[in-house]
């Protein structure tokens, strides 16, 4: 199986010096290159402006903004099987960003802020035939209803929802969503842990299509 996986924030530059971005750490990116990498995979890692020692055997792209990180997951996608969106990708880009560096003597500014186009939905929407999407939302406790639409609307195969506090955590206590309607909690347990069910379970969607009628689960 062929893993294309995103980590890390991304950064949007507000001036020649100063970036905008969303708090992430890779690690759970990391945690998955690992996993499939030791399950055999090979693994393409996109990656945002983060320290990861990844395992020598991934193929690594490194990208600072969002665009980058989207024009890179859509050169690449067409020669992967499996995307993992793990990357935590700044929600908006400054519209206007200065050439230089803002000279805070000058007093106030106002940034305006550009929705960046969100890349998953983008891949999911330019795949061929058996290529499986996975995406992440980290959510407040009572967040799985938003997590459900977010699995639509991003035309994702498995949404990962993670409780806030997974945030710089060494646990996860994710619940996972399916398309077809399947949910599970997963109790806590290390991020090894569950990446290495994570590409479990990459590897039971990615099996599906090509195993035909006769090898498919009965609830897919
Ligand atoms: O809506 P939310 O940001 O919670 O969705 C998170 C999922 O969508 C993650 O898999 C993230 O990598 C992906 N995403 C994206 N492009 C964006 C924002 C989020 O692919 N611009």
């Amino acid at each position: 199986m062929k893993l294309l996986l995103t980590a890390g924030p991304t950064r949007e530059p507000i001036d020649a010096v100063r970036y905008i971005g969303n708090r992430s750490s890779g690690k759970m990116g990391l945690a998955v290159a690992e996993a499939a990498v030791e399950r055999g995979h090979a693994v393409t890692a996109v990656l945002g402006p983060v320290e990861l020692p990844l395992p020598p055997a991934v193929r690594r792209v490194d990208v600072e903004t969002a665009e980058q990180m989207r024009q890179a997951v859509l050169a690449e996608w067409p020669s992967h099987d499996v995307l993992v969106m793990a990357a935590a990708v700044a929600d908006y880009r400054v519209a206007h960003p200065t050439a230089g560096k803002l000279d805070r003597r000058a007093g106030p500014v106002v940034l305006e802020l550009q929705p960046n186009p969100v890349i998953v939905a983008e891949a999911s929407a330019a795949r061929r035939p058996g290529q499986k999407v996975i995406g992440f939302a980290l959510e407040a406790e009572d967040g799985l209803a938003r997590a459900r639409l977010k699995l639509r609307e991003k035309g994702l195969d498995l949404i990962v929802v993670n409780p806030l506090a997974t945030m710089n955590a060494s646990d996860v206590s994710a619940t996972l969503i399916w398309a077809d309607g399947r949910e599970e909690s997963l109790p806590a347990m290390g991020k090894a842990a569950f990446a290495r069910r994570l590409v479990r379970e990459a590897e039971v969607l990615f099996s599906m299509d090509r195993a035909g009628p006769a090898g498919r689960r009965s609830d897919a």
